[in-house]
């Protein structure tokens, strides 16, 4: 059983070692990024709200992702533990994830932070622009992702290493390395 939450900035490889994570302990990675375009793919209320943010590199409001979560950690699967990825990014929507553990009488047992360089980051998200094709892969989108990440996600390492949760992994090197070093970190 765990109850985790994966931060880093845009392209620090959170998804790949949420995964890897999520595999080893059975539980569901919980990525609002894949909900949010899983929903502008649909074309459902939600995806229509949330498309011209994440077109242009914003963050969707508050309200929308706090929604998706509520509703989706209240699931079956969920009962076992949950990897957030992605989630939270502002401190309104931690202090919400906050209120919403505490309804249902749980805790968290670790956030991960995921560290690379902005050099690296702008990098390997151009990289991928061309692999994925992502249409939020541009230089001018990634530019923007970065300074949101920087204003509005940043702070939280602060209010996770207040609250003891927090874990600091080097996100610079092959994936097992950094695989092995979350490993370690979760213990
Ligand atoms: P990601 O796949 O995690 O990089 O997310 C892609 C985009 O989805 C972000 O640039 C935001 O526009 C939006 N998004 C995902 N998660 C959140 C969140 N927790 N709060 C606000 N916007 C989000």
């Amino acid at each position: 059983m765990k109850r985790l939450i994966f931060m880093g900035p845009p392209g620090a490889g959170k998804g790949t070692q949420a995964k890897n994570v999520c595999q080893e302990y059975g539980i569901p990675q919980i990525s609002t990024g894949d909900i949010l375009r899983s929903s502008i793919e649909a074309k459902t209320d939600l995806g229509l709200k949330a498309k011209s943010y994440m077109d242009a590199g914003n963050l969707v409001p508050d309200e929308l992702v706090i929604g998706i979560i509520e509703n989706r950690i209240k699931e079956k699967d969920c009962s076992n533990g949950f990897l957030l990825d992605g989630f939270p990014r502002t401190v309104k929507q931690a202090e919400a994830l906050k209120v919403l553990l505490d309804g249902l009488g749980i805790e968290l047992d670790n956030v991960i932070n995921i560290k690379v360089d902005d050099e690296e980051l702008i990098r390997r998200l151009l990289e991928r622009a061309n692999i994925e094709g992502r249409s939020d892969d541009n230089y001018e989108t990634i530019k923007n992702r970065l300074e949101n990440y920087n204003e509005k996600t940043f702070p939280l390492i602060d209010y996770y290493k207040k609250m003891a949760l927090l874990k600091e992994i080097n996100g610079i090197g092959t994936v097992n390395e950094i695989a092995s070093s979350i490993k370690k970190a979760l213990g």
